[in-house]
């Protein structure tokens, strides 16, 4: 049974506390490995290490940090098949559809941060004394504290390290217990390719006392927290007035109105609800239909459901893995029976399925006479559920959309430009698709939670994570002894 460490100073260390949190599939109930649940006392270890790091970021210049994300990258495609193997064991999610992609998607996102930092160019300003010369230029927030979650194990926490480094910080980061074999693995290929010792360093361990200890921590500058809104709150309280970057839940509103073209629009919506088993924070969590198409979306949603495989992550023939961990599927269970309770009806599914090693593996469901007060539509439920609520003209879906305190990602079907522009404008989200469902997001892009809502606060995506993770100075130069007016 491998028992793993932490990672703090560039070597792989033994944890200061005794706990050990064992890392079980959740789509074969195997217990994979053990893992140190860290203590406050590690963390301490951690930004000490990443504090004296500083120095030796500092005097990498941008093409150097360029150089070594580019090596990360190589490294991850050099190791691909075995993260996602692990991957897959760890989270549930099919290895052949799912896992490999996520591995790719990470290898780009260190490329692109590696090509992002050499062209990011800072500003001359203009002055308004002749005699003053005024430009910016792009610090570190210093050391990044980054608290990501399980459902993109691989993925969530590049987003953060390779822009967090390519900024020129340091990194104390707490993996999600329920998946720290990724994240081992993408220490190791940050190891092998050269990163500096103490540049990132790996706290495994629980969200009450790891996570705590670096948002609180004195010597941690930055924020980057992706999770749920209850733990931002949390996050958010315990940093203070620190930089922070916080990517919290969702809950997905797709509109179909009834001018949509209605094969794409359930094609895409299917995708949305039942992608890595509905657990992402941009799924689609709630389906608003135009009234006059309500009976053919629910038509095609139950025969685009009847495509989904729900089986092992290593089965090549799954589509669909099971849910990460019991909290999850708890939630999915309480969302359906409180639906049902106040008269939704399940049209398909509805429940854990039968015969596979685990009690994780959920029915893809199809649940139609949704209303505006049951939690499937108030709460994001994260969960492989298609939840179907009608509305009989526009400004009533963009009000049923809106009535919500999420606001992360929305999609709208119609071929209606008008609409399209005027839909787009007024939904309360970070990120509106038109003709495409909420999942849809191209990582160079801007991605985060609309003001006013508990989605998150920031954006991420490409340069807009290295602006996030790094600061702006102003420099003024007086050249008055040299001209004299
Ligand atoms: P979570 O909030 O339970 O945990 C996220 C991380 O925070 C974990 O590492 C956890 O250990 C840690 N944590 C928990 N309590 C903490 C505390 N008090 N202090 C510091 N750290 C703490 O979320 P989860 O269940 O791992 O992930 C699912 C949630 O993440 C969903 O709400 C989902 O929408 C959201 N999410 C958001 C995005 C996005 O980009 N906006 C992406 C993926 C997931």
């Amino acid at each position: 049974m491998p028992k793993h460490q932490q990672y703090i100073g560039g070597e792989w260390v033994d944890s200061l506390g005794s706990d050990w949190w064992p890392v079980h599939s959740p789509a074969t109930g195997e217990l994979l490995a053990e893992v140190p649940l860290g203590t406050s006392a590690d963390v301490d270890r951690a930004v000490e290490a990443a504090q004296k790091a500083r120095r030796i970021l500092a005097k990498m210049t941008v093409f150097e940090r360029s150089k070594l994300l580019f090596a990360i990258a190589d490294a991850i495609a050099q190791a691909r098949e075995t993260i996602a193997h692990d991957l897959a064991q760890e989270q549930g999610k099919p290895y052949q559809q799912e896992a490999l992609g996520e591995i790719d998607a990470a290898l780009d996102m260190w490329r692109d941060a590696g090509e992002i930092i050499k062209h990011l160019n800072t500003e001359v300003l203009p002055s308004s004394d002749p005699a003053k010369r005024i430009f910016t230029i792009r610090q570190p927030h210093g050391v990044l504290g980054v608290i990501t979650p399980w459902n993109f194990p691989f993925t969530i926490p590049t987003e953060y390290l390779c822009a967090g480094l390519a900024a020129g910080n340091t990194i104390v980061w707490k993996p999600s217990e329920f998946t720290p074999l990724s994240a081992i693995h993408l220490l190791r290929c940050c190891e092998r390719a050269g990163l500096p010792a103490g540049a990132i360093n790996l706290v495994i361990g629980d969200g009450a006392t790891v996570g705590h200890a670096i948002s609180s921590h004195p010597g941690i500058n930055a924020i980057g927290l992706t999770g749920s809104p209850a733990t931002g709150d949390k996050v958010a309280r315990a940093a203070g007035a620190k930089p922070m970057l916080l990517e919290l839940g969702g809950n997905g509103p797709t509109i179909i109105m009834e001018d949509a073209n209605l094969d794409l629009a359930i094609q895409r919506t299917a995708v949305g609800c039942f992608a890595n088993a509905g657990q992402i924070c941009d799924s689609t969590e709630r389906i608003l239909v135009h009234e006059k198409v309500h009976d053919q979306v629910i038509e095609g949603l139950l025969a685009a459901i009847k495509t989904v495989r729900l089986g092992p992550s290593l089965d090549v023939a799954s589509t669909m893995g099971p849910l990460n961990n019991e909290h999850t599927a708890a939630k999915v269970d309480r969302h359906l029976a409180d639906a049902l309770a106040k008269g939704a009806e399940i049209l398909m599914g509805g429940g854990r399925a039968e015969g596979f090693p685990t009690d994780l593996y959920y029915q893809p469901t199809v649940i139609d006479n949704v209303s505006a007060d049951m939690l499937l539509n108030r709460e994001e439920t994260f969960g492989p559920v298609a939840p179907v609520l009608t509305f009989s003209d526009m400004d009533e879906a963009i009000a049923m959309a809106n009535d919500n305190d999420l606001g992360l990602v929305a999609g709208v079907f119609t071929q209606s430009m008008e609409r399209a522009i005027y839909m787009g404008e007024q939904i309360e989200a970070g990120i509106v698709n038109i003709n495409e469902v909420c999942t849809y997001w191209q990582p160079h892009t801007p991605f985060g939670g609309y003001s006013s809502k508990r989605s998150g606060v920031g954006r991420l995506g490409g340069k807009y994570t290295i602006e996030a993770l790094s600061q702006i100075k102003t420099l003024v130069l007086d050249t008055s002894s040299s001209h004299p007016l």
